[in-house]
């Protein structure tokens, strides 16, 4: 067989996940619940918009939406116009919301195209609307995204109700939305948080203004996952829901407010079993060094997988219910276990480290608090080189 016909051929590791060394489980129908227990929690009549970028916080953004709309969600925010795209190719209708900032014609042009809306933060993304839906002959929807007090991506709250009159002028833009977002939501009670209430202050001013001038704001949102949990107060028309919605909580105190079930679970193989002495040091740095005769495990993912670097010796990996320390350096493409205390853990066998083994788990949480991060950056932290796995009916 010459190399241009192997290269049709499926690789035996490419065939099935019994010979994958890493990879990440997608339990699809636990992303579909999540969607529905928040549906259930909503105010009457509010919506729910899965948000499914970085390509579903690392989930894989098509299988997610698709569960996502099974559990009751009616729309989805991407942050980018590629991201859109992405649902629309792979056969996804439900109207779709552009959370980022589109500059170029070409990008807006794209969204008419494919029926994506995008966020406008200005008056001059709105004209440049206008022209091309006027030159395609088809309307183009939008929201209107505006600062309250996050200080990124909006325009001005107090130029809200103008801005608001002068796309209601534009024959060819239609205002489906009005939208914020909360730089706070997540803060504990204990916290003092001013905050929001200032945020929410100012976007209920703006919507008042538009219903006195009797301007059409469409569906108003305002609520991330830390304000949906909070309560129907930030509900509005509809809530933008990441975080939860893949199962974790945005804060510890809302944890207890919602049954939500983590769908990822992050697994690698075991590659190589060392017997050693005590007193051998372990990995780049020798940062471990064993205290008495140990088994190690070489386990084969590392942090170009997106294992960060810094939770060296930090952190353990579940096997039959039982915790495996991690020890030494983290490496690119492997990392060390004491499997002194398992003496049944063989090559070949699959080490959760993330995720629910037995009754234990372990969850971004409890590596983002040991790294100085948040679980968003976790779960969006793992590369493409760990094959995404979907388990589930959806
Ligand atoms: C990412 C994002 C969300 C979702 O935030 P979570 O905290 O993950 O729920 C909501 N709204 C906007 C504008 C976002 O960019």
């Amino acid at each position: 067989m010459n190399a241009l016909s192997l290269a049709s051929q499926p690789e035996p590791h490419e065939a099935g996940y019994s010979r994958q060394r890493a990879w990440v489980e997608v339990d699809t129908d636990a992303i579909a619940r999540n969607a529905a227990t928040l549906a259930t929690g909503l105010a009457p009549g509010c919506q729910l918009m899965a948000v499914v970028k970085a390509d579903g916080y690392g989930h894989g953004a098509v299988p997610v939406a698709r569960a996502a709309l099974a559990g009751g969600a009616s729309s989805f925010g991407v942050a980018t116009l590629a991201e859109g795209v992405q649902l629309r190719r792979a056969g996804i209708t439900a109207p779709v919301l552009v959370l980022g900032n589109l500059i170029h014609p070409d990008e807006l042009r794209s969204c008419l195209r494919w029926q994506l809306m995008p966020t406008l933060s200005g008056m001059r993304e709105a004209l440049l609307c206008q022209n091309l839906a006027a030159a395609a002959g088809r309307p183009i929807g939008v929201h209107l995204k505006l600062d309250t007090g996050m200080t990124r991506l909006g325009v001005d709250w107090q130029e809200g109700p103008r801005l608001v009159a002068a796309i209601a002028e534009l024959a060819d833009v239609q205002l489906l939305g009005v939208y914020s977002h909360l730089a706070n939501a997540d803060a504990a009670p204990a916290d003092d948080d001013s905050i929001t209430p200032c945020q929410v202050q100012r976007f209920a001013s703006v919507l008042a203004a538009l219903r006195q001038q009797q301007l059409d704001a469409g569906c108003r949102h305002l609520a991330n996952s830390a304000a949906t949990l909070r309560g129907p107060d930030f509900h509005y028309d509809m809530v933008r829901v990441g975080l939860a919605l893949y199962g974790h909580s945005p804060a510890l105190h809302l944890a207890a407010a919602s049954a939500l079930q983590p769908a990822m679970q992050l697994r690698a193989r075991v590659s190589l079993i060392r017997s050693v002495p005590a007193g051998i040091g372990v990995s780049y740095g020798h940062r471990f060094r064993t205290s008495r005769p140990s088994r190690l495990a070489v386990v084969s993912i590392g942090y170009a997988d997106g294992v960060p670097r810094q939770l060296s010796g930090q952190i353990a990996v579940l096997h039959r219910g039982r915790r495996l320390p991690q020890v030494g350096a983290i490496t690119m493409d492997q990392l060390v276990l004491d499997a002194t205390d398992a003496p049944d853990l063989d090559v070949g066998e699959v080490v959760t480290l993330l995720g629910q083994d037995g009754d234990q788990q372990i969850t971004p949480a409890d590596w983002s608090q040991r790294c100085q991060t948040i679980p968003w950056e976790i779960l969006c932290g793992f590369k493409h080189r760990l094959p995404r796995l979907p388990l589930g009916a959806h």
